[in-house]
């Protein structure tokens, strides 16, 4: 049994749903005698070392045109990986560069794709994959088939504390993508201090009842004391009061903290799509009504313009004496 990893680089390293992926994939083969495979590709590979112990192999693909990412360069080029190594189960984290890359490879390689997945475990020689079904009020547990199966897992899915292998071997293979039909110009990568909202154990999100965006910097504060993100609904974003870079839900970020802290957020199923699996969630809105209530474990009726200052305060105060 062999389970392979698209790595993503992040900030000369690699983003944490990779090593959780890899962390997850060294779980199952543990005992089965298989192998973990990371494959990272063009610069990416650079910071390959950091994968010691977190895989086998590690595979670092070369080649022109892979560096800066670019779609149709990667498809090639994995999807030659790929071919090359022949496994049965291949792991990606969720986000916007899988969304691009793992339909076009699974139609380049006639494999089966998984997407928004949350759960891995293995039955026998297949794979048992579960994931969210309807709007996330049920869950579905997929067998992987015969086939080459491509599947994309929800950021902190998995713990990244697996055992590390004894021994990691590092190879490089060649290939030869076409050029991209896109040409990237220009780089701006946004200034932040913040953990990515994707990757932070701690969310803290805010809806139109917020009333207006002055008032977004509540959520930021208490997500600075959280030590978290923020997160916004549709309605703040096309009111033109945030980037649809922290929007959650369906046509937004798909996120699964630890905590999630929601205010003035109505609770619409396009929202709850990208946050259901979230695994504490404090819900404040003014209507005892509201739908977000059904997915929160601990709800507090009130205005969110009061609540979320007193919550930060408390915070900040119980910091103070720890
Ligand atoms: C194809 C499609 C995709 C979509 N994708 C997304 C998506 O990715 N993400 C997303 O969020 N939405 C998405 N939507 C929109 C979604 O259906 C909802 O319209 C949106 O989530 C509503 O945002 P909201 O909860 O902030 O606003 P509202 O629905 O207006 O809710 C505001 C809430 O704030 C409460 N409130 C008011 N004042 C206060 C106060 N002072 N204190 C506390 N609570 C207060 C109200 O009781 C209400 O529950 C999508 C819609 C479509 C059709």
């Amino acid at each position: 049994m062999s389970i392979w990893v698209i790595c993503e680089g992040q900030e000369g390293g690699y983003r944490a749903s990779t090593l959780e992926l890899l962390s997850q994939a060294r779980r199952l083969v543990g005992g089965a005698g298989g192998q973990v495979v990371a494959v990272a590709v063009g610069d990416e590979a650079a910071a390959a070392q950091a994968l010691r112990g977190a895989a086998h192999r590690v595979v670092a693909v070369q080649g022109p045109n892979l560096s800066p990412y670019a779609a149709d360069p990667w498809v090639g080029a994995v999807a030659g990986v790929l071919s090359a190594g022949a496994p049965r189960l291949v792991l990606f984290a969720e986000g916007t560069r899988t969304r691009e890359l793992l339909p076009r490879l699974a139609v380049r390689l006639g494999a089966s794709a998984l997407t928004n997945a949350l759960g891995l475990e293995a039955d026998g020689e297949a794979f048992l994959l579960t994931r969210p079904a309807f709007g996330g009020k049920a869950y579905a547990t997929v067998r992987s088939g015969d086939r080459l199966c491509l599947a994309a897992f929800r950021p902190n899915s998995f713990d990244a504390g697996a055992e590390p292998v004894a021994e990691t071997q590092f190879e490089t293979h060649q290939a030869s993508p076409d050029p991209s039909r896109v040409e990237v110009l220009e780089k701006r990568p946004r200034a932040s201090a913040r953990v990515p909202l994707t990757e932070a154990q701690r969310v803290v999100a805010g809806g139109r009842g917020l009333r207006a965006p002055e008032n977004l910097k509540i959520l930021e504060e208490l997500a600075d004391v959280l030590g978290g993100a923020v997160g916004v609904s549709r309605a703040i974003v096309d009111a033109g009061w945030a980037d649809h870079a922290i929007q959650v839900g369906k046509s937004g970020k798909t996120i699964s903290p630890a905590l999630y802290v929601v205010a003035g957020v109505s609770g619409a199923v396009h929202h709850t799509m990208g946050m259901d699996t979230a695994k504490v969630v404090v819900a404040v809105n003014a209507d005892p009504k509201a739908p977000i209530f059904q997915y929160a474990d601990y709800g507090i009726v009130g205005d969110a313009l009061q609540v979320l200052p007193a919550l930060t305060a408390e915070l900040r105060a119980v910091k103070r004496e720890a």
